[in-house]
């Protein structure tokens, strides 16, 4: 399934441009526009899918396959000594593009806590 009017799906069909790292038939990984790590790529299945509240059993290949890139991209992208996987979820998790992503984020510092405390 795919959706007209999403971002991440036009970025799928090629038809907005993105700094590619990786593509399969599952995945398509991404730099993020506005980096906020040396390291800041996007994991995103090619399938819409809205959040992941929303998944189904059957999405579980491409669940796996999201996080098993990103451990291949981090070290190939000058994360060599670990990594942070992040999937913003909803308005809680204050997800703001509705296609489900992985943020991994790295570098050759550590990313700092994973947040503040309020
Ligand atoms: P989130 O807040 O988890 O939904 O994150 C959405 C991310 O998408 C943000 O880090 C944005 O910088 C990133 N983003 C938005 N538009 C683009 C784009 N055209 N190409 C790459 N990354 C994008
Ligand atoms: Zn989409």
């Amino acid at each position: 399934m795919t959706m007209d009017n999403c971002l991440f799906c036009k970025i799928v069909r090629g038809e907005i441009p993105s700094q590619k790292v990786f593509e399969d038939d599952l995945v398509l990984a991404f730099h993020d526009i506005h980096p906020l790590r040396p390291m800041h790529l996007l994991v995103i299945p090619k399938v819409h899918i809205t959040s992941l509240a929303e998944v189904s059993a059957a999405d579980e290949p491409v669940l796996g396959r999201m996080l098993a890139v990103a451990q291949q991209l981090a070290s190939k992208n000058g994360s060599t000594d670990g990594f942070r996987v992040i999937i913003n979820t909803g308005r809680i998790g204050g997800q703001e593009v509705p296609h489900l992503h992985a943020h991994i984020v790295g570098g050759p510092e550590p990313v700092g806590p994973m947040f503040t405390r309020n």
